[in-house]
């Protein structure tokens, strides 16, 4: 099945586990745990700053920070990046120990550390290998309120519980829940930039 990066370029959705065979966004209650975390994620980190741009400039300088179009990491452990710097995340990734925190919530911690402590990747670095994905092929990320309403629309149905959203656990879901976390486990590297 094909898998879509929607609203930002890095995370990977199946397709048919987000979106029905007319290209509408699933309620909520029918996408698997791990996309749906995601999602709902995706939905609050559109229009964030760069992360590298932000350590740089800070919250003083916040207009002079170019808007993230790439996440890595995990959902609440994430890093942002605008194209620009993207290489320093490969770098720090591939060469400086980065990928010991691939599937963390540290990941993004440790990635900020490392930016902060003043390193960077080498001049060039990432240049030749660099492949551009077409950012305006990237399907919309549904909006807030797209978002919004089919959450209530659970409420209305008492399909959703609230704390299973929240990552609480729902007895009646586990051995989906697992079956989803083992794939994901084995599909980290999507996430990811591969290790060449
Ligand atoms: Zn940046």
């Amino acid at each position: 099945m094909a898998k879509v990066s929607i609203g930002l370029r890095g995370w990977r959705f199946e397709e048919d586990e987000i979106f029905t065979d007319d290209e509408e966004l699933k309620p909520l209650d029918e996408i698997p745990e791990d996309p749906r975390e995601r999602l709902l994620r995706l939905v609050g980190l559109v229009e964030e700053p760069c992360d590298v741009c932000y350590l740089d400039y800070g919250e003083d300088e916040i207009h002079r920070c170019n808007e993230a179009e790439i996440v890595y990491g995990e959902p609440d452990g994430e890093v942002l990046l605008c194209p620009e710097h993207e290489r320093e995340l490969l770098y720090w990734f591939r060469e400086a120990g980065g990928s010991d925190h691939k599937g963390s919530v540290e990941f993004a911690d440790r990635f900020h550390e490392w930016v902060a402590a003043g390193n960077e990747a080498p001049e060039g670095y990432g240049s030749v290998e660099h492949v551009e994905e077409d950012p305006d092929g990237l399907p919309d990320l549904p909006d807030q309120q797209e978002v919004q309403d089919r959450l209530e629309e659970g409420f209305d149905g008492d399909r959703i519980d609230i704390l299973e959203l929240a990552g609480e656990e729902d007895p009646e879901r586990e051995e989906l829940t697992e079956a989803d976390l083992t794939e994901s486990d084995l599909d980290l590297s999507t996430d990811y930039p591969s290790d060449r």
